[in-house]
C-alpha cells in the first residue's frame, strides 16, 4: 500500500478497497517505526486522522475533492502551518506557532490531502546534508543498519505542542556515526519521509538545490518548479529571489499531480505569474523521437564519481537509442555560480534575518540592560554558526563601498549564467540532462568532516545555476550504485516548461525502473513494528 503511486491509491480509496483512515494509520505507523531516521520534527497524526475521517465521509457520499483526497503528505518545517509549530530547525523559532498556512500547503489541504507531520531540515534551509538542525541530523534510509539499532516508540513521552500535535523525538540506541549516510539537504526530512513510505508526497524548499540534492541521495523524484509558478507565501524565506517550494514524490506522476494542485497565481505572492495554469496528468505513452537533449560539458565536474558519470552516460545513450538527438552543449559561466550564489545568498540572508530581533517573533533572550544587548544576545542564542556567518558576510557585502564590488557584480554574473541557458535553449535544445550530485550520499563522518562552506561548494555545484536562472529542474533516480546507494540525474527545461520536462522525466523513469519499492520491502522486513 505504501509504495504505490497517488493515482493508484486514489482509485483504491474511490473503490473502497481501504479507507483514508486505514491509509493514514499505515503512514503514521511507518513514521513511528522509523523515528530513528529523525525525518519528522513535529507529528500531526491526530490532525491527519481527523482529516482522514472527513475524507472518508466525502468518499462515502461520492463528493470527493479529487485525486488528492485522503492522501497523506508531509511538509518541511519552514512552511508556515496555522496553529502548528514551525521551527525552521532553529532555536530562534523553536516555539513559533504561525497564525496562517502557506498557500501551497493550504491548496493541498483544500483538495483533501492529509497532513501527517512537519519534517526536519538544516537550520533555516542553509545546508546540503540535513545535519545542521537543532532537532539533530536526518539519516538516509538506504543502507541504514536497522537491525543494529533498537527502535522504541517515543510517543508516550513526547512533549505536546498543542492538543493535536506532538513533538517528534527518537528514543533509540543510535548506531555509530560511520554506519549511516546523510540524507542530503536541506529538505532531508521530506525526502526520507517519501522514500520510506510515510507520505505519498512532501514539500521542500529549493534555493540552491535543497530539494534535488536530498531527492538524489534518497532515491526519490524531487521537483524544483519554475520561479514564479508556485507561491512562496508562507514559506519562511532564505533567499527571496531564488527560493521556490519544491515537491518530492516516489514517482514523476505523483510530483506532477501535486504541481497541478499548487501551481498558479496567488494574490499573496506578487512574484507568482498571472497566466492561467492548468493541471493535467502526464501521458502514459511518450515518445522522445523529436526531442533534443543537451549535455552541458561544464557539468563534467572533476570531482564527479565514476558511478555518477556512468549513470549519466548511460542515460544519454538511452535517449540516443530511442531516437532523440543528444548533443554536447556549453554553459560557460556555470563555473561562477557558486561564488555568485554565495554573495547573493548572504546579502539576502542579512536582510531577511533582520526580522528576528527578539521583539516581534521568535526567541527572546533574558537580557534587559539595553536594546542592542537584547538584540545581540537573542540572535547569538537563536542562530547557529552557519546562519550567523552568512549574516555577517551579507552585511559586509552590502556595506557602502563594497555593494558595487560584490552585490552588483554578482547580479551581473547571475545574468550571464541565466543567458547561457537561454542561448542553449534558443539554439533548439529542449531539455538538459546532467547529474544532480557529484556522488552518491556521503557517510555522516565524511560529510561532517568538511567545513560547511566548503561542503556547499561541493554539494551545490550542479544544482545552483538553475536557481540563479529561475528554471525548472527535476531529480529522477537512475540506479543504485555498486554499494547500494541511489544515483540521481537532473533534467532542466526552459521557463514554464515544467510539464514537458516532467513528461520527459517520466519516460526516463519508465526506462530505468528504479527499485524504490525495495526500500519499503526492506523496512517491512527488517524493522519491527513499534
Ligand atoms: N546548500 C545551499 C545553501 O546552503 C542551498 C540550500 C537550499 O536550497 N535551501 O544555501
Amino acid at each position: 500500500m505504501l509504495s504505490r503511486g497517488i493515482q493508484k491509491v486514489a482509485t483504491q480509496l474511490q473503490d473502497k478497497e481501504f479507507s483514508a483512515v486505514e491509509l493514514c494509520s499505515k503512514c503514521v505507523q511507518r513514521a513511528r517505526k522509523l523515528k530513528v531516521l529523525n525525518a519528522y520534527v513535529t507529528e500531526t497524526h491526530e490532525i491527519a486522522l481527523q482529516q482522514a475521517k472527513e475524507s472518508d465521509k466525502r468518499h462515502s457520499q461520492g463528493n470527493t475533492h479529487g485525486i488528492l483526497d485522503g492522501v497523506p503528505i508531509t511538509v518541511k518545517d519552514n512552511f508556515c502551518t496555522q496553529n502548528i509549530r514551525t521551527t525552521c530547525a532553529s532555536n530562534m523559532l523553536k516555539n513559533y506557532i504561525p497564525p496562517y498556512t502557506a498557500t501551497v500547503v493550504q491548496r493541498m489541504l483544500d483538495q483533501g490531502a492529509l497532513l501527517i507531520g512537519k519534517t526536519n531540515l538544516d537550520e533555516f534551509a542553509m545546508g546540503s546534508g540535513s545535519i545542521d538542525s537543532t532537532h539533530g541530523p536526518v539519516r538516509n534510509p538506504w543502507k541504514y543498519p536497522y537491525q543494529a539499532s533498537a527502535v522504541t516508540s517515543g510517543t508516550d513521552n513526547d512533549t505536546p505542542i498543542s492538543s493535536h500535535v506532538r513533538q517528534s523525538e527518537s528514543h533509540v540506541t543510535e548506531p555509530a556515526e560511520s554506519e549511516w549516510f546523510v540524507a542530503g539537504g536541506s529538505s532531508g526530512g521530506s525526502a526520507v519521509a517519501v522514500a520510506t513510505g510515510s507520505a505519498f508526497a512532501a514539500f521542500g524548499s529549493d534555493t540552491g538545490g535543497s530539494v534535488r540534492n536530498p531527492a538524489s541521495y534518497c532515491g526519490v523524484v524531487g521537483l524544483k518548479p519554475t520561479y514564479g509558478l508556485c507561491s512562496r507565501h508562507g514559506l519562511i524565506p532564505l533567499v527571496n529571489s531564488l527560493d521556490v517550494p519544491g515537491v518530492f514524490g516516489r514517482y514523476v506522476d505523483d510530483v506532477a499531480i501535486v504541481l497541478g494542485a499548487i501551481g498558479g497565481h496567488d494574490v499573496f505572492d506578487s512574484t507568482t505569474v498571472n497566466d492561467p495554469f492548468t493541471a493535467e496528468i502526464l501521458p502514459d505513452h511518450i515518445s522522445v523521437k523529436d526531442l533534443h537533449i543537451g549535455i552541458p560539458k561544464e557539468y563534467y565536474a572533476p570531482s564527479l564519481s565514476s558511478e555518477v558519470f556512468q549513470a549519466w552516460q548511460k542515460a544519454a545513450d538511452i535517449f540516443d537509442n530511442a531516437g532523440a538527438k543528444v548533443t554536447e552543449v556549453s554553459l560557460p559561466h556555470t563555473q561562477y555560480s557558486i561564488v555568485c550564489y554565495s554573495v547573493l545568498c548572504a546579502t539576502e540572508v542579512a536582510s531577511n534575518m533582520a526580522r528576528y530581533d527578539g521583539i516581534e517573533f521568535g526567541h527572546r533572550a533574558n537580557e534587559n540592560r539595553y536594546l542592542e544587548a537584547l538584540f545581540s544576545k537573542t540572535r547569538h542564542e537563536g542562530f547557529n554558526d552557519v546562519v550567523r556567518g552568512r549574516i555577517l558576510a551579507g552585511n559586509y557585502f552590502l556595506l557602502k563601498g563594497k555593494y558595487e564590488k560584490y552585490y552588483i557584480q554578482a547580479q551581473k554574473v547571475r545574468r550571464l549564467i541565466s543567458d547561457d541557458f537561454k542561448k542553449v535553449f534558443d539554439s533548439g535544445v529542449n531539455i538538459l540532462l546532467t547529474p544532480t550530485t557529484i556522488s552518491e550520499a556521503p557517510s555522516y563522518t565524511d560529510f561532517a568532516s568538511v567545513d560547511h562552506r566548503k561542503q556547499s561548494e561541493q554539494q551545490d555545484v550542479l544544482t545552483q545555476p538553475v536557481n540563479l536562472a529561475g528554471l525548472p529542474a527535476v531529480n529522477v533516480p537512475a540506479c543504485l550504485s555498486s554499494t547500494g546507494l541511489p544515483v540521481g540525474l537532473q533534467f532542466i527545461a526552459p521557463m514554464f516548461q515544467d510539464r514537458h520536462m516532467l513528461t520527459v522525466a517520466k519516460w526516463f523513469e519508465q526506462q530505468v525502473n528504479f527499485p524504490i519499492s525495495d526500500l519499503c520491502c526492506q523496512i517491512d522486513r527488517d524493522v519491527p513494528d513499534s
